[in-house]
């Protein structure tokens, strides 16, 4: 027998997800967002919950080749553009859209032979600081691209640090609008955030939105607004393997960083941080055991954790643990949850489920 821990992907969910997504976005395109092989997920597990989707941004070439190879016949968007001269023939072979977002990647692109140019997203620093061009230097970035014969048709592009924050983007979309508010080409602004908050204004959703966590039923603004009607994408189940009881004073795990102040049972779930669990969940992070929530007790080791069994008589070895998402009988443990117990978000627990978990899709209806 392998352990019993699996993984499921909801492709149910993931359909329904976008399409609420959708009915915020309005009339603009929606780029499903599938970069870091589909936020854990596996590009090819979602590919049947997405293909609905008007275009798949990521920002591996490997993971483009493989979307192609998946019959992708629609656009696919380089989110950090090219990081090589030699990548843009690539581009060039399989129809890849391309950010821009510094002069060395124009100077590549002057100099790439193609016979079929390119659309391009030029992307501008309106703030965040990390990829793009200034304000001050985005409309010279932008005639030296239409001047290309290279380059096809260029769509403008900018990132919010602050979307789910306090800040938000106000100051940003007014930076990004006073630089280029009359340059022509559609445009593309928000993330899940921006557009679950702010998308109601078709200026802000405007073209094309870049719609990732979301997809995967996780509120980017968790806890401020934890509830978007999303579904969880991603269930992490195994089982009890082990059960101790513990008089007043014994210890459990590493450290004893838990003392039982009262006899007590304890189960020991077979998941650990080497299947890509947080390590730093600490006691009270919550679990379904047998699809009733309880909570972790004492430290997270290697391949295993341990969890109260105090409230749950009917468990013992073999009953089903829910980590994040549905437990079989569909009962909800939100990974934003766990995830914030644990001093992290939704997107890291995702992205770092390991590749030792055995992972199967689940292609019945929501909420399964
Ligand atoms: C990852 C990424 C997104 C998607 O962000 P979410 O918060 O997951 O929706 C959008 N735009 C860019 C440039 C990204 O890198």
């Amino acid at each position: 027998m392998p352990r019993p821990i699996l993984a499921t992907i909801h492709t149910a969910a993931l359909r329904a997800n976008l399409q609420a997504l959708r009915l915020h976005a309005g009339d603009a395109r929606v780029w499903a967002v599938v970069k870091a092989n589909a936020y854990g997920h596996g590009i090819e597990r979602v590919f049947d919950g997405l293909h609905a989707a008007d275009g798949f941004a990521l920002l591996d070439l490997a993971e483009a080749q493989r979307l192609r190879a998946l019959g992708w016949r629609g656009p696919i968007l380089l989110l950090e553009g090219v990081f090589d001269a030699r990548d843009l023939e690539l581009c060039s072979r399989l129809g890849l859209w391309h950010t821009v977002h510094c002069e060395a990647q124009i100077d590549m692109l002057a100099a790439h032979k193609t016979h079929e140019p390119h659309r391009v997203f030029l992307k501008m620093n309106s703030g965040m600081n990390r990829l793009g061009l200034r304000p001050a230097q985005f409309r010279a970035a932008w005639a030296r691209l239409d001047a290309l014969p290279q380059v096809d048709e260029i769509s403008l592009m900018t990132h919010f640090s602050d979307a789910d924050g306090a800040r938000g983007i106000a100051e940003q979309f007014a930076v990004f609008n006073a630089a280029c508010g009359d340059l022509p080409g559609e445009r593309c602004l928000c993330n899940s955030a921006a557009l679950l908050r702010f998308g109601a204004d078709a200026q802000v959703a405007s073209d094309w939105v870049r719609a990732g966590i979301a997809l995967y039923g996780s509120a980017p603004d968790f806890p401020a607004n934890g509830d978007w009607g999303l579904e969880p994408t991603m269930s992490l189940r195994t089982k009890i393997i082990g059960i101790q009881e513990l008089q007043a004073g014994d210890s459990v795990g590493y450290g004893s960083t838990f003392m039982a102040d009262q006899s007590m049972r304890i189960g020991v779930v077979a998941c650990g941080y080497a299947d890509g669990y947080p390590r730093h969940a600490p006691t009270g992070t919550p679990v379904l055991v047998g699809g009733l929530r309880s909570r972790i007790v004492g430290r997270v080791s290697m391949d295993m954790l341990t969890v109260d069994l105090s409230d749950a008589p009917q468990t013992g070895i073999g009953t089903e643990v829910t980590l994040w998402g549905r437990s079989a009988g569909g009962q909800l443990l939100g990974i934003d949850e766990v995830a914030a117990r644990a001093g992290t978000v939704g997107y890291e627990l995702m992205c770092a489920l390991a590749a030792r978990v055995p992972v199967a899709v689940d292609a019945g209806t929501v909420g399964s």
